[in-house]
């Protein structure tokens, strides 16, 4: 049988960090895998390629169970299969969330380690940022940090307009304040994605010590007497089993670990007999605790051609192509979601609890209406929801879609919250500065105006911000499933590390966070000393 030091499943934002720190040490033998092919494809590394990538490409396909509080709504729910993971098909958008957010996962989760002082230093280590350099900020890390390469003018009048609804300019969503609305800043590097995947995995592909299997899906976590002791794949119809011989380390994101693990016979038992499959430990916490933000949105038509609907008409799709290969200029720069920021719903909140994305088009998500004519977007997400879901097995063939709930709107102030942020939105179209850009407003439209015709609204065209955590969270209880060092309670030898251990949402987009969580890992598995905190 193969052997590995350390057996990295699933190559998406977590586990390419991974693979490229845990393989600095030559002496390390480390393998990835990855269910996913490859991103060689151009559009992985255009811009705007985003737009086809909610669309089912390099997805598993999966939706999530009818939404109870929804009108019995189901959600496409786009979960990335490509070396990558979500770094590979997300709109780039850079953000790292409020600093009081890792101080709730230190002191009301237990997740000593996790404050914002302690987890900072990790997310400069990362970056290579285009412009910023601070305390909050660095550059000659792996991952490409830059402002959008041009905006057009119905972004800059947008960032008017938000002012004029008492909104303030920031230039820093991930500086020493959050609140405000700005460009965003991008995981990109000049005018390419910069996924996990280019960025820690191209450059360290050819070490000898590391390798790395794509189109392999891990069909199970086979464990020994309590301890991990390696994995069983497939790859087409051929399975084998591998060899750990230090660690299994899960790293398939906030659905596709707690699935890995109740497919493994880790989990909560009696969804596990419901299911036929065999309990080998017994975690409630597996697949519970599913947070996710919602959004809402408004759809305006514009005066004229003033986003990039119409760069979907033939000849200007060459024309655009053109300008991009020949000068890194155009709509391709562009992730169509760049500009936005962060407000409140709850005047009282601790820190912003709406999160806004202009979208430089209509239709440019999955299941998003497109307009006759050229359109504009603002998408409002409420951050914090108190609404928690799960993850759960339809039945025990690894093949099968798992049963996605994020339960979203369980919880009556989460329907408050998002119902406030959409108002937002549609206030902040409204205003005088977008009037020259912007002619009416075509959803939710003029006959929707109470909070029970909003959520009606909601019902129907709501989406997912595809930012699902929490589903092996981490914390310093006997419910968390990973102690603080993200190892998993009750057996040895195996870690997860991903979007899934975070125990709350942060109030943001998770890429940044998760790949901030792999760097912290790498020194926890590596034995190596954290960090100093960040004087901030
Ligand atoms: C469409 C979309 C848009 C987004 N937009 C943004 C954004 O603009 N900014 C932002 O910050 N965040 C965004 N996100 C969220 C962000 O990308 C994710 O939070 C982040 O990628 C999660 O990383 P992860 O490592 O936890 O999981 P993933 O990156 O999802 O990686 C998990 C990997 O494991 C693989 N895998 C799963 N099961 C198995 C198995 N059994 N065997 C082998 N491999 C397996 C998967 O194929 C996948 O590649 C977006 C996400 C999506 C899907």
């Amino acid at each position: 049988m193969t052997a590995y030091d350390y057996i990295i499943v699933g190559g998406g934002s977590a586990g390419c960090v991974l693979a490229n720190r845990l393989s600095a040490d030559p002496a390390i033998k480390v393998l990835l895998l990855e269910a996913g092919g490859s991103d060689w494809n151009p559009l992985f590394a255009m811009p705007a390629g985003f737009a086809k990538m909610t669309k089912g490409v390099a997805s598993w396909g999966w939706s999530t169970v009818p939404q109870r509080h929804l009108n019995g709504r189901v959600i496409w729910y786009t979960q990335a299969k490509v070396i990558g993971g979500g770094s590979s098909i997300n709109a780039q958008l850079y953000t790292r969330g409020n600093r009081k957010d890792y101080d709730a996962w230190a002191t009301d989760a237990g997740c000593d380690g996790w404050s914002y002082r302690e987890v900072l230093p990790y997310f400069v280590r990362s970056e290579d940022n285009q412009r910023l350099l601070n305390v909050y900020h660095g550059y000659g890390g792996p991952l490409g940090v830059s402002y959008p390469v041009n905006p057009p003018p119905i972004s800059h009048a947008f960032l008017r307009a938000a002012q004029e609804a008492g909104i303030p300019f920031n230039f820093d969503f991930n500086g020493a304040v959050q609140d405000g609305m700005g460009h965003y800043q991008l995981s990109t590097r000049n005018a390419e994605r910069s996924s996990a995947s280019s960025a820690f995995l191209k450059p360290v592909r050819s070490r000898a010590n590391l390798t790395v299997r794509l189109n392999t899906q891990t069909l199970k976590i086979d464990v020994d007497r309590g301890r991990a002791v390696g994995v069983t794949v497939a790859t087409g119809s051929v399975t084998e089993m591998i060899r750990a011989d230090r660690e299994v380390i899960l790293s398939c994101g906030a659905i596709g670990s707690p699935r890995l693990l109740q497919l493994s016979g880790v989990g909560p038992a009696d969804a596990l007999t419901r299911v036929g499959v065999p309990v080998v430990h017994d975690l409630p916490g597996i697949g519970s605790n599913l947070q996710d933000h919602l959004d809402l949105y408004a759809i305006c038509e514009c005066t004229g051609d003033h986003t990039y609907d119409r760069v979907v008409q033939p000849h200007r799709t060459v024309w655009a192509g053109i300008q991009y290969l020949l000068f890194k200029t155009g709509p391709v720069t562009s992730t169509l979601f760049e500009t936005g920021g962060f407000w409140y719903a709850d005047k009282d909140a601790r820190s912003p609890d709406i999160q806004f994305h202009l979208g430089l088009g209509s239709g440019i998500e999955a299941g998003v209406a497109q307009m006759k004519h050229p359109g504009v977007t603002l998408n409002s997400a409420f951050l914090r929801p108190r609404s928690r879901g799960t993850v759960r097995l339809a039945s025990a063939d690894p093949k099968a879609a798992p049963l996605i709930d994020p339960n979203y709107w369980d919880d009556p102030y989460d329907r408050a919250c998002a119902i406030k942020g959409l108002r937002l939105a549609r206030d902040i179209l409204r205003q005088p500065a977008l009037k020259p850009f912007v002619l009416a407003e075509r959803l939710p439209g003029d006959n929707f105006n109470s909070d029970d015709e909003l959520a009606e609204f909601a019902y129907r065209s709501c989406k997912t911000d595809h930012h699902p955590v929490g589903t092996c969270a981490m914390g310093g209880g006997p419910n968390a499933v990973v102690t603080p060092d993200l190892k998993l309670r009750g057996i040895e030898g195996l870690r997860v590390v991903d979007a899934s251990v975070m125990p709350f949402v942060p109030s943001c987009n998770t890429n940044a966070p998760t790949i901030m969580v792999a760097e912290k890992a790498s020194d926890m598995i590596l034995g190596q000393r954290a960090l100093p905190p960040a004087v901030v």
